[in-house]
């Protein structure tokens, strides 16, 4: 099946989401699989600077489309431009991250558009017999299924978090690529992001509380996340309460998440939540009812009141931490 992997890039304002680096590693290791060569696309206005990086993570070949049209994400222009790319180096494999802003949407609207096979959300590739295998999770991550992918180019949308970050040397050159964004009917008009702030699905740790934080009160929680440099999540409860915005709600209509360490507090560990962190590598829950769902998939448990064990926990940590 042998025509290069195409690994494609995701920045946010001049800076590369640490999903491109997973992407491009796993990239690499599919084409030392295949024997053929590994090439990133990078979008997006002023970015051949950022782009030289990019041979670190493995890439031969460095595509860079440099166009203030491409600033912002826009799913008709990227698909224009990504279509084109797609087109000319026909390459056998796409990988890219399957992130809630831009590859989710990007990865369906190239399948759609190319009419080539995709799969979401992996969390494990391989090739065996030349075929390309991906393992995926499936209704609401209570199976993992293996899907073998067939058609041209087998677009492969990796969860993040979940593939290892590798630095092998690439030859990393750089081609800057005249771009037409064709027929778009999408115009930017304003981004809203809470800057400074971690993104939940890239977050080494998310700590996260539900129902039982019994307000908007979320600084016990806040406080351990920011001690472990990580990200804040919630239960749907505590979002549908309004203590919580809807960007924090892990689970199967909120976000998907895998960090090293999920801290769920006050959270009973429904199915639906569940959906959302169970491939969290350390699972820790704190709940006052030893009953609790979420015990059961928990890797260590602490039975008792989140408003003492977090403080307690947060002033351990800062005496380890010296
Ligand atoms: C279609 C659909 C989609 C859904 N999508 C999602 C989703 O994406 N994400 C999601 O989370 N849910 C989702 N849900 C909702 C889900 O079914 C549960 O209702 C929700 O996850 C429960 O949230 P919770 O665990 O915070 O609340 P509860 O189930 O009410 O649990 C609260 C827990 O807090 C504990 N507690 C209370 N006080 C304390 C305290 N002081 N200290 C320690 N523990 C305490 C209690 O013992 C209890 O276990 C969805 C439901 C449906 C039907």
């Amino acid at each position: 099946m042998s025509q290069g992997v195409l690994a494609i890039a995701e920045q946010v304002d001049g800076v590369f989401r640490k999903v491109t680096y997973e992407a491009l590693s796993e990239g690499k290791r599919i084409a030392g699989s295949l024997g053929c060569d590994l090439t990133a696309v990078v979008l997006g206005s002023d970015v051949e600077n950022i782009s030289k990086g990019l041979g670190k993570y493995g890439a031969d070949r460095i595509l860079v489309a440099d166009n203030t049209a491409l600033k912002e994400y826009m799913t008709d222009a990227y698909t224009n431009v990504i279509a084109d790319i797609i087109g000319k180096e026909n390459p056998a494999v796409v990988i890219l991250g399957a992130t809630a802003v831009q590859g989710r949407d990007l990865s369906a609207s190239l399948s759609a558009r190319l009419n080539a096979p995709l799969a979401m959300e992996c969390v494990e590739i391989r090739v065996e017999n030349d075929k390309l295998i991906a393992t995926r999770p499936m209704y609401g991550g209570k199976i993992m299924s293996e899907v073998a992918l067939e058609g041209k180019p087998r677009i492969v949308a990796t969860r993040p978090n979940a593939m290892a970050v590798a630095e092998s040397a690439g030859a990393g050159s750089i081609e800057q690529l005249d771009v037409d964004t064709g027929k778009t009917v999408l115009q930017f008009v304003e981004k809203k992001m809470e800057t400074g702030k971690i993104e939940l699905t890239e977050a080494d740790v998310v700590v996260s509380g539900g129902r039982g934080m019994g307000g908007s009160d979320y600084s016990v929680v806040e406080k351990l996340a920011e001690l472990l440099g990580g990200a804040v999540g919630a239960s749907r409860s505590a979002v549908d309460e309004g203590w919580r915005p809807h960007s924090d709600q892990v689970g199967q209509t909120g976000k998907v998440v895998s960090p090293n360490l999920y801290i769920a507090s006050g959270i009973s560990g429904a199915i639906q939540h569940l959906a959302g962190m169970s491939s969290s590598k350390v699972i820790v829950a704190i709940n006052k009812d030893s009953e609790a769902p979420i015990f059961s998939k928990a890797d260590f448990g602490i039975v008792g009141d989140l408003f003492e064990v977090l403080p307690l926990v947060t002033e351990e940590i800062k005496k380890l931490k010296g």
